[in-house]
């Protein structure tokens, strides 16, 4: 298998591992983190092309130079012969978009790029209508910003593009925040996400991520078909995604909570947009920990709580005590089920995985002191694939229970 060093590659720019380090290259992992490395020769400027050498010489990918970050190189492609150019960002886009359109034609809201595994690293773009938003959160993604726009231009006819690079691993990147028009005339059109009849307006240009939970969208669908009961209990509700699913899936009463204001505000008008009774719904501005135990107190008990909290461990090392926010809140929750009830809790911590998940849950039921069994494992659609050779593509985890 391993070829000799070939003397007329020997200028190009190259980073060359250590003895032994690439193993996970060989499975296509396209991650190169700084300890792996022996060196870098004739380095390029960040977000620059190199290619990627066992010790003994062996070419293992062409992947783009991160110099400020713990993941120092992430591979684009694997073929000597297919550098990375113009011609590849536009085969990628090109295929991302078709692969969307084989899985998910009718939808007009989705992922239409997911980073690593549509085989654009840190190259984020959602779709809402005629409006694309895209972040771009490598220094990879960034240096090939206008690429990526022509092929999405090209590729979606879209009217309006839109950068939303805000997200906190900028800075880990050493990439500075970049939020703008690419393409078409401001103001920038409000994204209208249409499912299933439910529609959602979404502001792109100050809500979360790219504005809405896209990611969601299929446990939406699970829980409008499961609400048709009497109390729903919708808590980190955003921007009310799964209080109007389970407003239109028949629920008569819905208590939805969130911190923030604005939020709450934006899922006021997502609930009248669908024409959804806002007198079924109770909007509660208030912390999610210290009102479940109000809850509690009050002896108040639902047929469907749905946990969907923010991020609480980015990386392994915050795990442990993502692992007690997570169990403090589901304990609450599994109290506040009625008998035959539905729990549907979620993660988005990339340092917890799913085996560490599902056991948190079950130490939760277990000090709630209540029999529970999992009904289905939930995550992401299909816009959201998981590639085989990069497992954290999968970054969210989901449980429905039902306790007895
Ligand atoms: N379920 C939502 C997404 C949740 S995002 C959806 O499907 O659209 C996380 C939300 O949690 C944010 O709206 C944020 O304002 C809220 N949040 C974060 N910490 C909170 C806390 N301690 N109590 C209540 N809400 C919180």
């Amino acid at each position: 298998m391993n070829r000799p060093p070939r003397s007329a590659a020997s200028s190009r720019p190259r980073l060359i591992l250590k003895a032994g380090r690439e193993r996970s290259l060989l499975r296509r992992h396209p991650w190169v983190f700084s300890g792996a490395i022996e060196r870098v020769e004739a380095a390029p400027e960040a977000g620059g092309t190199l290619a990627i050498e066992s010790r003994e010489g062996q070419f293992l990918g062409w992947a783009c130079y991160s110099p400020a970050s713990q993941i120092r190189a992430r591979v684009w492609s694997w073929e000597e012969d297919a550098p990375i150019d113009l011609a590849l960002i536009d085969a990628r886009i090109a295929s991302a978009v078709r692969r969307r359109q084989r899985l998910l034609p009718t939808l007009n809201a989705l992922r239409l790029v997911h980073g690593e595994a549509d085989g654009l690293p840190g190259c984020v773009v959602d779709r809402y209508g005629e409006l694309l938003v895209v972040q771009l959160l490598s220094s990879g993604a960034a240096r090939w910003r206008e690429a990526i726009v022509a092929a999405l231009r090209s590729h979606t006819g879209a009217q309006q593009i839109y950068e939303r690079s805000d997200a906190d691993v900028l800075t880990l990147e050493g990439l500075p925040v970049e939020i703008g028009l690419l393409h078409g005339e401001a103001p920038v059109l409000p994204g209208i996400v249409d499912e299933e009849g439910l529609r959602f307006t979404v502001d792109a240009v100050h809500g979360h991520k790219t504005g809405f939970y896209l990611d969601q969208r299929d446990n939406r669908a699970q829980v409008r078909a499961l609400a048709d009961v009497d109390e729903v209990l919708d808590c980190f509700c955003y921007t009310g995604g799964f209080t109007a699913s389970a407003l239109a899936g028949g629920a008569r009463h819905v208590t939805a909570i969130d911190a923030s204001g604005d939020a709450l505000a934006l899922a006021r008008n997502n609930i009248e947009l669908n024409g959804l009774s806002a007198g079924r719904v109770d909007l509660v501005e208030a912390d999610v920990f210290k009102h479940l135990r109000l809850l509690r107190d009050q002896g108040k008990a639902y047929d469907l709580i749905i946990m969907d909290p923010p991020k609480f461990a980015p990386t392994a090392a915050t795990a442990e005590r993502a692992a007690r926010g997570y169990k403090d809140i589901n304990l609450l929750a599994f109290k506040l089920l009625k008998p035959g009830g539905l729990l549907f809790t979620f993660s988005y911590s990339g340092g917890v995985s799913a085996d560490l998940f599902q056991k948190i849950i079950a130490g939760a039921a277990l000090d709630a002191r209540v029999d529970a069994r999992i009904v289905a494992h939930l995550g992401a659609g299909a816009d959201h694939p998981v590639a085989l050779n990069f497992p954290e593509s999968e970054y969210l985890k989901g449980l429905c229970c039902s306790v007895d």
